[in-house]
């Protein structure tokens, strides 16, 4: 059985002790002391960390008597019947007593603003989450919920823990009926909240410092509220309002202009995007026209089908394609552009109906000339080759195929 130190003093973090026993489990060892400050996972807080004679202890549970302290490896040999020293990591105690302590306050808000029952909390590494039965929960009862808790931080209520038994237990003007029976545990804030709990706590409620909600979710038809408490508090708000200066100062805008300001750039983007694609597509086309003039200039002294080619020099990546598909619909004709771009050559093929191109049959002969991959289906194909130098004889050899005159630029 140990002597758990936390309960009748939150603020103790070094103790000397007797190590009672040690036994090796699969996670470690796990030391047993005759008395401890460290506090066991619990009642939805965390285990304490900390030391015993410098050997890390990384987790305390407790079965209600005894308190079992983890640490990594084989039993120490030197801690077996030896007084030892323990020593309580200070930062994660203070954090966690801080959520704790600002969870019981909510859960008090909670109650006094709208009866609202908590039904499950859940103290994480960056906030803390606490569950409230009732599908839904108006801004302003939220709203007043985090500053009736902060109201009451400012007031630095005295934070006082008391043992009851099951026939004084009535006297307390428990916030929810407690799940022990026997010797019960009762933590008072002020007159601000009274609840069974075997949890260690702030003394005073100004070292809660600030709460502020975060998120409001839906789940299992309850409210989940997740909270920034503490010194995740004031670290948030830190963070946020950097954030908000530095956005300000891009959007040259005060904070209370951003969101308006942001929602404007986006309608800005929006029609600048749908400008764009517009442009583009009238480019293709009039890119179109004029390989399709040169293709018809050429056939004009020529009897075989037109063959229109291009060849073009850092263009986006879906030029040739858009250009390639306006010039498809044009009865009979042959399509390839190239279009040299970081170091490789792409290449588009098309076939308008009725045209003479036959991709399956020439692509064996054309391909390797730029070391090209890529495919497609009817009526067009596109790829990639390497061989950019390649590109003149590429075009030259794809009008020979394709059975149009030789032509001169592009
Ligand atoms: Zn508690």
């Amino acid at each position: 059985m140990t002597t758990a130190l936390y309960l009748e003093d939150p603020r103790l973090l070094e103790f000397d002790a007797t190590v009672l026993a040690t036994e090796s489990t699969e996670r470690g060892t796990e030391i047993v002391l005759d008395r401890s400050a460290f506090y066991p996972e619990g009642g939805g807080q965390p285990a304490d960390h900390g030391d015993i004679n410098g050997i890390p202890v990384v987790h305390v549970r407790s079965d209600g008597r005894t308190i079992y302290h983890l640490v990594e490896g084989e039993p120490p040999e030197r801690l077996s019947n030896e007084p030892v020293r323990g020593r309580v990591d200070a930062a994660r105690r203070r954090d966690y007593q801080q959520q704790h302590t600002g969870q019981h306050m909510l859960s008090g808000a909670f109650m006094q603003v709208g009866r609202y029952p908590t039904v499950s909390v859940h103290q994480g590494t960056d906030y803390t989450t606490i569950e409230i039965e009732s599908t839904t929960i108006p801004e302003a009862d939220l709203d007043r919920v985090e500053r009736l808790t902060n109201e009451a931080i400012e007031a630095d209520l005295p934070v006082v823990a008391e043992w009851a038994t099951e026939e004084t237990i009535s006297r307390f003007p428990l916030r929810r009926p407690p799940k022990v029976a026997g010797s019960i545990r009762v933590v008072r804030i002020g007159d601000f909240d009274c609840a069974a709990c075997g949890g260690v706590h702030l003394s005073r409620t100004a070292e809660v410092r600030m709460v502020r909600l975060l998120d409001v979710e839906s789940i299992r038809g309850n409210t989940r509220t997740v909270w920034k408490i503490g010194d995740r508090a004031c670290a948030h708000y830190r963070e946020a309002s950097t954030v908000v200066k530095q956005l300000g100062n891009v959007l040259s805008a005060q904070p209370h202009q951003l969101v308006e300001r942001v929602g404007m750039q986006e309608q800005r983007v929006r029609t600048a995007e749908l400008e764009i694609r517009r442009l583009n597509e009238r480019l293709h086309e009039l890119i179109a026209e004029r390989l399709l003039d040169e293709a018809r200039r050429v056939s004009s002294t020529d009897t075989g089908p037109a063959v229109a080619t291009g060849s073009f020099a850092d263009e986006p990546k879906d030029m040739l394609r858009g250009v390639t598909e306006r010039l498809v619909e044009v009865p009979g004709l042959a399509v390839c552009l190239v279009n040299r771009s970081g170091g490789l050559l792409q290449w588009s093929i098309g076939a308008g109906p009725g045209s003479a191109v036959d991709f399956d049959s020439i692509r064996g002969e054309l391909l390797p000339m730029i070391d090209a991959k890529g495919g497609g289906r009817p009526p067009i194909w596109q790829g990639v080759g390497t061989r950019v130098e390649q590109a003149p004889d590429f075009l030259r050899r794809f009008r020979e195929l394709a059975g149009g005159a030789p032509r001169t630029g592009g």
